[in-house]
């Protein structure tokens, strides 16, 4: 389970995350969607460790994110103790960043092997496994720029799961896109969903995130505005805000 709490950042004098408290429960699939500005990709990059919280902490199955426990202070971790955590935490961007000068599945075994130690031909057969699980099976040994954007996409959703992190987090993953290649990436996505992963996903794809959130945040000026079911936010929101907001991207 991943416990955010009264988290808060600012940059100078902008806060971005203003208290921020959210519980993601595991196999939940929870849609972060609001206005450009209002934090959303902040706070995924929180839940990381790739930006540190001003204020309040993250913990992932009680193990507080960046840091550790001594006491009741804490500490934050040095960078090869950060990297190994961060494999709990899969992320998925926009611009899918795969390593150009390696093959698909070198793409998606070079942390394993890195980060988890793992003998090259176990996580070889399981890079295997994962990328026919996204479809591309027959891609293993192509090189990035040879591919689709959508297809480098799903690389991208196999490379993340290689590590079997806890929860996945996707920003944005297909405002990139071209738009028929958008769906092949949303239906990756929500098989995932589907087979109970912990999934957080920024999207502007609002018709998708009433299909396979189980929670909708409406994150506004960094505050969570409206946090519920998808029927609930996204067709009867209680607040004039989120209405708002929906009435401009739907
Ligand atoms: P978008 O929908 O456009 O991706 P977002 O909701 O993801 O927006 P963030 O990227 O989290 O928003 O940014 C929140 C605010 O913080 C913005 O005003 C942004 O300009 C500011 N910001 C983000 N990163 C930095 C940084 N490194 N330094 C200064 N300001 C930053
Ligand atoms: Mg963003």
């Amino acid at each position: 389970k991943v416990e955010i709490h009264n988290v808060s950042k600012s940059y100078g004098l902008l806060r971005v995350l203003d208290d921020v408290s959210l519980t993601l429960l595991p196999g939940s699939v929870t849609a972060l969607i609001g206005p450009s500005g209002s934090g959303k990709s902040t706070l995924l990059r929180s839940i990381n460790h790739l930006e540190r919280v001003d204020s309040g902490f993250i913990a992932i199955d009680g193990e507080p994110v960046g840091y550790r426990r001594s006491g009741d202070r804490l500490h934050e971790l040095k960078e090869p103790e950060i990297l190994k955590r961060r494999a709990d935490v899969g992320m998925v961007f926009q611009n899918f960043n795969l390593f150009p000068h390696l093959t698909v599945l070198d793409n998606v075994v070079e942390a394993p092997i890195v980060v988890r130690g793992r003998p090259r031909a176990e996580a070889e057969a399981e890079a295997r496994e994962l990328l026919a699980r996204v479809g591309l099976a027959d891609k293993a040994d192509a090189w990035p720029r040879q591919l689709s954007g959508g297809q480098q996409q799903r690389v991208a959703i196999a490379r993340a799961l290689a590590l079997k992190p806890k929860v996945l987090l996707f920003d944005e993953p297909t405002s990139a896109l071209d738009p028929e290649l958008v769906n092949e990436v949303l239906d990756v996505i929500e098989e995932l969903a589907r087979s109970g992963v912990t999934l957080v996903i920024v999207t502007h794809e609002i018709g998708f995130a009433r299909r396979i959130a189980d929670t909708v945040v409406f994150l506004e000026a960094g505050r969570i505005v409206e946090i519920g079911p998808p029927a609930r936010v996204l067709d009867a929101p209680d607040q004039q805000r989120t209405a708002r907001f929906l009435s401009k991207v739907l």
